[in-house]
This record gives structure tokens, sequence and C-alpha cells, in this order.
């Protein structure tokens, strides 16, 4: 195996830092099984269990990492002693509501145990391309027909139903796009928590939106039932803000703390989160200032390598991933911050941080 490369530790859960980030950025030549295109989020990747850890991989048939159908992985055709495990399509896909809509144009399973769903499929912001976030494919699947544009409450709650009873799901995450309400969207996914936890009142959900105008928004979200939330931002630093998401930009950052913290009084330390994107040319050392002070709000920071997804801005544009180095390094340290601060991802019970698998943060106990 390559000499920078170490083993997973087998049975421990741990997955070693530098073979994950190199994962994340150069992607694997597959044919996952479980999959997903252009959507909200991270997409055009398949999911795998990398040492028993739920992990996203961009599919990238130029990229020297490959996994052969019998399972072993290579690096330039070098095999790596790594466990990297398929994850079967859920029984659900299978099925329709009783509208007649395939289950998997409402929600998608993501990694292992996720059911995710985008309950708004179009943004405020998508149309103008001087306002859309350059790393955004949210109207892509939309276009692509693969996906409706309002997923209606029942239907969501007929497919968490599915989903937990055939295929085990245990937590779902309900994303928005922006609407152009004072509440951006939280009106519509309070009514979608409040239907899915009717139906299966034990399932943990994280809910993702932007600040609202009203700070009442959060209270109503968590009195729905969501277990956690997730508001983000992407970028602490405004110059990289008005770049790469310039229409979000016009929500000013001490908004957003406003909001976080709020978010912190009614769902509690570590049930909060944001992203925030490694490789828009953020300096490192910002960066992690930044998820430190975060972390000292009780909002944790989940960090994620950018993508150049195709349909954004910014693949149109050339834009490449980051290095795995930068991504390593930034994620170590805000591992390390997490770990002292005793804020673990999986404790949210529900969302991207405690699924984990478009971050390499699970390596480092994050
Ligand atoms: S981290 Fe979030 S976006 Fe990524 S697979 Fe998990 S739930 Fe989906």
């Amino acid at each position: 195996m390559p000499s920078d490369l170490r083993p997973i530790e087998r049975n421990s859960q741990l997955v070693d830092l530098a073979l994950r980030s190199e994962l994340a950025v150069a992607g694997l030549r597959a044919d996952p099984p479980l999959h997903r295109e252009s959507g909200a989020g991270p997409s055009d990747d398949g999911f795998w269990l990398l040492g028993g850890l739920p992990t996203s991989v961009p599919i990238a048939p130029d990229s020297p990492w490959a996994r052969s159908d019998d399972g072993v992985l290579t690096r330039n055709g070098i095999v790596v002693d790594a466990e990297l495990a398929p994850i079967d399509p859920p029984r659900f896909y299978d099925r329709r509501t009783s509208d007649g809509i395939p289950m998997q144009q409402i929600a998608r399973l993501h990694g292992r145990h996720v059911l995710a769903t985008t309950v708004v499929q179009t943004c405020v912001r998508y149309g103008n391309e001087d306002e859309r976030c350059r790393f955004c494919t949210i109207e892509e699947s939309l276009a692509a027909g693969t996906t409706t544009q309002v997923k209606r409450p029942e239907q969501l709650a007929e497919v968490a139903v599915a989903a937990v009873r055939l295929d085990g799901v245990r937590q779902m995450v309900m994303t928005t796009g922006t609407s152009n309400g004072p509440d951006r969207g939280a009106k519509h996914l309070a009514r979608c928590v409040a239907a899915v936890r009717r139906a299966v009142p034990g399932l943990p959900i994280q809910v993702q939106v932007e600040p609202p105008s009203g700070l009442g928004w959060i209270a109503r979200l968590r009195q729905a039932g969501a277990t956690s939330i997730g508001i983000h931002i992407e970028s602490l630093d405004e110059e990289v803000r008005q770049r790469w998401t310039p229409g979000k930009a016009s929500v000013p950052v001490e908004r957003y703390e406003v909001v976080w913290r709020e978010a912190v009084r009614v769902f509690g330390r570590n049930k909060v989160s944001t992203y925030l994107l490694i490789g828009l040319g953020e300096n490192p050392d910002h960066l992690v200032a930044g998820a430190r002070k975060l972390i000292g709000m009780g909002v944790y920071p989940f960090v994620v390598p950018f993508r150049p997804l195709a349909g954004s801005l910014a693949h149109a544009d050339g834009v490449p991933a980051p290095g795995h180095d930068l991504v390593a390094d930034v994620t170590d340290r805000v591992g390390a911050a997490l770990r002292k601060a005793g804020m673990r991802g999986a404790d949210q019970k529900a969302g991207c941080a405690a699924c984990g698998a478009c971050s390499a943060l699970g390596a480092v106990g994050g």
C-alpha cells in the first residue's frame, strides 16, 4: 500500500484521515449500488461503509482510486488495505405513495440509516446566477424529473413509515430551498415534521433552513417535533461569501449568529449545526478559528470539502476540488476542537453531523 496511508483500524470504527480525505476529493472508480445525483447539498456520489462508517464518495471515472467488484480497493493499481463495503438500495425505492408517486422521488436513503428529503426543491436564489450559490445544484434533479417540486406532509409520512419498517431507517433530514416569505421555508418544514412525527413518533428529524426573519420560527420547528437544526452559512469569510453565496450573503453573519444563539437556546447545545466548506479559498486558519468560535456557541461546524458538482456554476467555471492535505488539516484541527468540547456529531441524533457521511470528521472522532 502507499507509504503515506495507514490501514483502517478494524473493529475500532476508526478510519485513516489521509485515506478518507483523499477519497473525499479524488473520488472512486466504481459502480456503487446506492448513489445519488444532483440535488441539494453534496451529491454525484456513491454511498459506502468505510471501515463501518457511512461514507459518501464522489463517482469519478478518472480517479486513481478504484474498487473492484470483489471489494478490493486500489490506488494507482496498488492494493490498499481498507474495507469499503457497498450499501444496498433500500426496499422502499420499489414502493409508491398512495397517490402513485415513486417513493424515491419523495425521499432518498443517505448512507446506511438516513432518510433525506428536500421538501421544496426550488430556491428563490437559483434562477438568478448573480444570487445562486456557486456550488449548488438543488434544481437540477427537478429538471431531470427524478424528484417532485413540493413534497406534501402526508407523502413524507408514508415514505418515513415504509423506510423505517422495510429498511431500518433511524433518522431523517429535511432540507428546503429558500422561499420568498419571511419564514424562508420554515412553515412548510414544520408541517412536514409534524406529519412524520405523527406517523413515526420515535424518528429523530433534523431540519435545515436559512435564518427566518422572525426568531419565533425556531421554536415552531422545535414544537413541530424537530430534534435538531442546521442553519448553514458555508463560510464565515465575508469576501468568500460574496463570491460563492452572493444571494445568501445579503443575510449578514451577525444575523446568523443571532439565529444560531436562539436555536441553541431552543434546541440545546450541540443540537445546532452549520456547514463550513473547505476549498472556497478561505484562509484555513481563519476557517478553523471560525469553527472554534461556533463550537464555543454550542454550534457544530460540519466541515465538508467543496465538490465541483456537474450542473453547478463552479463546475462550469472549472473550479477544482480542494487538495486532500487541506481537507485533512482543517478536519483534524476542527475535530480536535470538537473532541475537547465534548461535541460528537452522533449526539445530535438526526442530521448531517449525526450521519457524518459527507465529512471526514468521523475519522477523527468528531
Ligand atoms: S451528511 Fe447529510 S447530506 Fe451527507 S449523506 Fe449524510 S445526511 Fe446526506
